[in-house]
């Protein structure tokens, strides 16, 4: 069995853990492969070994996987996940080539996705990114500005609006970890009272993961804990 694969069973058999402990059913987290930074061979390699959704930060080098991986296996039903900063001229790239979009930030630039997902396809699932750190050098929508833009991102053609999105600060400390996934769910339940269901959490990382999972999470996106350490260049 390749590294992946094996890094695959492990992750998995995490979220179970994770789970179980939670009094979740596992089936209800799904796992992110976050594939920046590493080639078409091993998302290819992940393919084989039974996983089907990916996630992405730049937008040219995942058209490159995207084509390379159509390519490679035609048949493998993937679906792909835009989580990076969206510059706006980067949009209709977007809306064209992904199936969710984790990390919109603007009325703005929902705005565009609406307008350039091509009425053929599916509309393209939606997550607010929101800077549940408050931190000033962090994206993300603050918690103040998150009900009216998600009202008119729900409005939307085109666009699916399915739940938010978080990276908080990095931190080892457990109980701080659950502080912040706590205020996303807790944001995701002011939605709801206002009348906007929503049914996803997208947060957790390879090493806050199990945390997220904790507090509801039912995207993880897991990048290192697969691939392995990313070489920055
Ligand atoms: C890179 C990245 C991840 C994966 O992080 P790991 O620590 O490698 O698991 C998840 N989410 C976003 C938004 C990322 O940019």
């Amino acid at each position: 069995m390749s590294s992946i694969a094996k890094q695959l069973q492990v992750v998995n058999a995490r979220i179970a853990a994770a789970a179980q402990a939670a009094g979740r059913n596992p089936q209800d987290i799904q796992l992110l492969a976050v594939s920046k930074f590493f080639d078409a061979a091993s998302v290819l390699e992940a393919v084989r070994a039974g996983q089907a959704a990916f996630g992405e930060n730049y937008v040219q080098e995942a058209l490159d996987k995207i084509a390379a991986l159509k390519l490679a296996a035609p048949e493998a039903r993937v679906a792909w996940h835009f989580i990076g900063p969206i510059q706006s001229n980067k949009t209709r790239q977007i809306a064209e080539n992904f199936d969710w979009v984790h990390s919109v930030d603007r009325e703005k630039i929902a705005r565009r996705l609406a307008e350039q997902r091509p009425p053929a396809l599916p509309p393209l699932n939606i997550c607010l990114q929101v800077n549940i750190s408050a931190e000033d050098s962090k994206s993300g929508l603050s918690p103040d500005e998150l009900l009216p833009v998600a009202r008119a991102v729900a409005a939307m053609p085109g666009l699916r609006l399915r739940g938010l999105m978080a990276i908080p600060a990095p931190t080892e400390v457990a109980v701080e970890q659950r502080a912040a996934f706590r205020r996303l769910r807790e944001l995701a339940a002011l939605l709801a009272d206002g009348g906007i269901a929503c049914d996803t959490l997208s947060m957790g990382m390879s090493a806050d993961m199990d945390a997220a999972i904790a507090e509801g999470a039912t995207i993880v996106r897991v990048g290192t804990a697969i691939f392995g350490q990313r070489q920055t260049h």
